[in-house]
């Protein structure tokens, strides 16, 4: 049975929480996550929050201090209360949803890999996250203790990616692998680092927005010691909300960046919490401010208890649209769809092509500055590349 919390006393509960918190300290952090029905003394719940406690379908709730202090108490449709406590939509499966829509276990061939494509694999390497996303995609693992590696485990997926020579690349994700200890991770890296083909190792981590903390010297110097010639590090985050952009996240990125890392930023398309072009242009100017570059826009996966989360196909293009010309290129991620089915990831893009005249060897575009018509001209002798045809009128514009 939840307990109801009075406005004064929320304000009480997070004082003391933050309080009691040792507040750069991310083990601190970890031992004092909010879970569960405790939410109740932190946030003044409305009725559709207490059924999504209770009932959802989708992963563990729990949040760190840290995140929850980016919150609203008070108001449910503040993006960050939205990505850290659950709703009614979370309790409902709809018959698009499965648990595992890209086939990363059908696609596994030891427990934990997922190689998909030829040359990449993704290591999951951890069940547990600082703070357990409503939105998260692998919420079929991802808190469920029964999917922790163990190392003998971890032991069976390195030794398939260094018997398999075409392999180059591999994601390490989870859950989080900077939730691992500096000794687990110390060891996945060294490992991977002594294989001779694997030349990329990409670490797919939320910790610099939920808990910036973790990105401690300790774990740095760990990064920056197998960051080397032979293996190439890199660290994809997944900031979703502008609010996320805080001075410590800032920190958190500038030591990664300092031990060598390229960070990438991974956002995630939701309902409600970012589905709006201004917002999406904020986050990423901010992000650049930060020395994060864009990467990835993910449309959301047909999860279970996602409807609440998804929205048109169309909102993500239009959003692209919009930013394009008002920021940087290297602000904008690209917009992709993990096609269902496990058919990889694809890109959507406005259509700025309009087509080709052949008699005067013409393609049209339409500028995201200007939204006028321009031309340019197809060299002579590519007569071998059919384009689609323009159908308009195309003289007398600019
Ligand atoms: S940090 Fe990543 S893996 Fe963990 S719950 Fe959030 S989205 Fe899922």
């Amino acid at each position: 049975m939840l307990s109801f919390s009075s406005h004064e006393e929320i304000i009480t509960n997070r004082k003391e929480l933050f309080e009691r918190t040792k507040w750069t300290d991310a083990t601190s952090h970890l031992q004092n996550r909010v879970k569960g029905e405790d939410l109740s003394k932190y946030f003044l719940l409305t009725d559709s929050e207490k059924i999504g406690i209770r009932d959802t379908i989708r992963l563990n709730v729990s949040s760190t201090p840290y995140y929850l202090s980016l919150s609203d108490p008070f108001d449910p449709d503040c993006p960050i209360r939205r990505m850290i406590v659950p709703n009614s939509s979370e309790t409902v499966l709809s018959p698009e949803e499965s648990p595992d829509p890209l086939h990363e276990e059908r696609l596994s061939p030891v427990r934990g890999l997922t190689h998909m494509y030829p040359n990449r694999v993704l290591l999951f390497s951890n069940h547990s996250c600082s703070v357990y996303c409503r939105h998260c995609m692998r919420g079929r693992k991802v808190s469920a203790s029964s999917e922790r590696m163990s190392k003998e485990e971890l032991e069976v997926a390195i030794d398939y990616i260094r018997k398999t020579e075409s392999i180059e690349d591999v994601v390490i994700s989870g859950g989080d692998p900077l939730n691992l200890s500096d000794t687990r991770i110390d060891w996945i890296l060294g490992e991977l680092e002594s294989i001779p083909h694997v030349k990329i190792c990409r670490l797919g981590t939320r910790n610099p927005v939920t808990l910036p903390f973790r990105i401690n010297q300790a774990l740095c110097e760990i990064i920056e010691k197998h960051n080397t010639d032979r293996l190439s590090i890199f660290c994809n985050t997944q900031f979703n909300h502008p609010k996320e952009c805080t001075p410590d996240a800032k920190h958190a990125i500038l030591a990664l960046l300092k031990a060598g890392v390229s960070v990438g930023n991974q956002a995630v398309l939701l309902k409600g919490i970012n589905d709006d072009p201004e917002t999406m242009l904020v986050l990423h100017k901010k992000l650049l401010e930060m020395r994060v570059r864009a990467y990835y826009l993910y449309d959301p996966e047909l999860i279970p208890g996602s409807r609440g989360f998804r929205t048109p196909l169309g909102k993500g293009i239009e959003i692209i649209r919009y930013m394009r010309g008002k920021i940087a290129g290297m602000g904008i991620p690209q917009f992709v769809n993990d096609l269902p089915g496990g058919g990889g990831k694809i890109t959507l893009s406005p259509d700025w092509y309009l087509g080709y005249e052949k008699s005067t060897r013409k393609h049209a575009f339409v500028s995201a500055v200007t939204g006028k018509i321009h031309y340019s001209f197809e060299p002579e002798g590519s007569e071998e590349f059919v384009y689609k045809e323009f159908q308009e009128d195309m003289g007398g514009m600019d």
